[in-house]
């Protein structure tokens, strides 16, 4: 029987388009988990194609958030960007998909939400920079940082039967 499912399994076809797998860092930030937000934004990621393959609630210390951030270490609104963010759970996650840095920071909108489109993440649920509810990785590399420093113990493997209908 075993032999029998093997052989008659329908296996996707590789293509071009899955083999670009990428994978990004997005987080619901405090203001997010507090409004309620955390659905509606996997949702949109879920409905969009993404895989989810990482997930979770953490409370992050300030040396943690520090680490995140370490790249804005030394801009006037730091201090406060860190207490923000210290301020309650954040939801961590990775999602993977074709292009999903540059994708997910589109539908994450401008960090701005005043600058965001409507639609997008922040256009549809944020006014202000310093409560702009959702982080997303900005490089192929940054996302592969923050992928190490928030789940250092790795993601999750499995096989989503959906991508052959989402890709050629
Ligand atoms: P992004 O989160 O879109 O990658 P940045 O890396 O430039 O943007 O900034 C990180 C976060 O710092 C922003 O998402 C926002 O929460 C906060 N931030 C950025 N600029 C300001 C500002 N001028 N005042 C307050 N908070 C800011």
């Amino acid at each position: 029987l075993h032999l029998f499912i093997f052989f008659h399994l329908p296996q996707p076809t590789p293509t071009a388009a899955m083999s670009i797998q990428e994978r990004t860092y997005i987080m619901v930030k405090p203001d997010g988990v507090q409004r309620g937000l955390v659905g509606n934004i996997i949702s949109r990621f879920e409905q969009r194609g993404f895989k989810l393959i990482a997930l979770k609630l953490v409370h992050a210390t300030p040396e943690h958030l520090e680490k995140h951030y370490a790249d804005l270490k030394g801009k006037p609104f730091f201090p406060g960007l860190i207490k923000y963010m210290a301020s309650g759970p954040v939801a961590a996650m990775v999602w993977e998909g074709l292009d999903a840095v540059k994708t997910g920071r589109s539908m994450l909108g401008a960090t701005n939400p005043l600058a965001s489109a409507p639609g997008t993440i922040r256009g549809d649920f944020a006014l202000a920079v310093g409560r702009n509810i959702c982080h997303g990785s900005d490089s192929v590399e940054s996302a592969e940082k923050e992928i190490a420093l928030w789940f250092p113990e790795g993601v999750v493997q499995y096989n989503q039967d959906q991508a052959k209908w989402i890709f050629e």
